[in-house]
């Protein structure tokens, strides 16, 4: 099916693009990759009268250094899961992104779909939340009123719902620079490459942090299963029995593709796959 009529504006700089959203407020959504917002369309899930295409601002999909000093990275809106997957910088100082990345859909996925558009959509099943949450990234968000900065663990609010304001743009997000061993083990429905239970985990000195998605309507820090290896070492058997709290106090979600207590084994089995592959590396 076709989208319903629009009309269309490709803003040059990001303070253009501000302007346009504030003038047209709820009838107008950005796009950025398209591979989320153009499917609802087509399905007339979402009927926006304004499009505003970010897709042509200079300078908004890199993957640079950032901090003080230098102990970040910062990723443009607009860098592709492709970028992500190549940066030569992340592969070196944060492999959790592009090993991520790596399990987003297909090449043509990859290839045009952006992070910035992946987190500000934050579809349940969606890969980044995971790797965001066990990172503790940094995303920063500009609108009317300037620019702020969320933490993850603060910007996914509900099933497709963020903190981002309906007048915000998501312009970047930064990840510390880790030393942390890190992995992300997923089990994918097949057709699309959605998470039925995605769990990235990152294994430092300052503890273990375990992200999941795909299994409840917004992705979660596993906060029991990083209290119960607070302070022990990562052995296989305290693994186990850490990651059999993967699901505590969830409400999953149950539809065509697993039922909730599917995904809640998914979610444990693969909290315990995430670790075992982050402790060993
Ligand atoms: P768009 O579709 O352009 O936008 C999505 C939403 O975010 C829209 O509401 C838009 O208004 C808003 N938006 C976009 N950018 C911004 C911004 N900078 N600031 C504020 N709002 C913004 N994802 C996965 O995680 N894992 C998968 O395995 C996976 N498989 C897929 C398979 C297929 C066949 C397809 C079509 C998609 C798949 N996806 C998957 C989703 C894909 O990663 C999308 O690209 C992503 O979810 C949305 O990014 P986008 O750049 O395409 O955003």
């Amino acid at each position: 099916m076709y989208p319903a009529a629009f009309d269309y504006h490709r803003p040059s700089t990001i303070d253009e693009a501000i302007v346009l959203l504030a003038r047209h407020g709820d009838d107008a959504k950005v796009l950025a990759g398209g591979h989320s917002l153009i499917p609802a369309m087509k399905l007339r899930l979402a009927r926006p009268a304004v499009i505003i295409d970010i897709g042509r601002i200079a300078n908004f999909s890199y993957v640079r250094d950032a901090g003080d000093p230098g102990d970040h990275v910062a990723i443009g809106a607009m860098a592709t899961h492709g970028d992500i997957e190549s940066s030569a910088l992340l592969k070196r100082v944060c492999p959790l992104l592009p090993e991520t990345a790596a399990h987003i859909g297909d090449v043509q996925v990859r290839n045009k779909g952006t992070i910035g558009g992946s987190l500000a959509h934050a579809d349940p099943a969606a890969d980044w939340p995971a790797a965001m949450l066990a990172l503790d990234a940094e995303i920063d968000v500009v609108g009317p009123r300037g620019r702020r900065t969320l933490r993850a663990g603060a910007f996914f609010v509900d099933l497709l719902q963020t903190a981002l304001a309906s007048d915000e743009i998501l312009v970047e997000i930064r990840v510390p620079k880790t030393s942390a061993a890190v992995a992300y083990v997923k089990t994918e429905q097949k057709a699309s490459g959605f998470a039925l239970a995605g769990v990235a985990a990152a294994v430092g000195p300052g503890g273990v942090r375990v992200g999941i998605t795909g299994v409840a309507a917004k992705a979660y820090r596993a906060a029991a299963v990083e209290r119960a290896l607070d302070g022990r070492p990562l052995a296989p058997e305290s693994i186990v029995l850490a990651a059999a709290h993967a699901a505590d106090g969830v409400e999953a979600l149950g539809d065509i593709h697993a039922s909730p207590e599917f995904r809640m084994h998914l979610a444990r089995v693969n909290t315990a796959r995430a670790l075992k592959h982050a402790s060993s590396r």
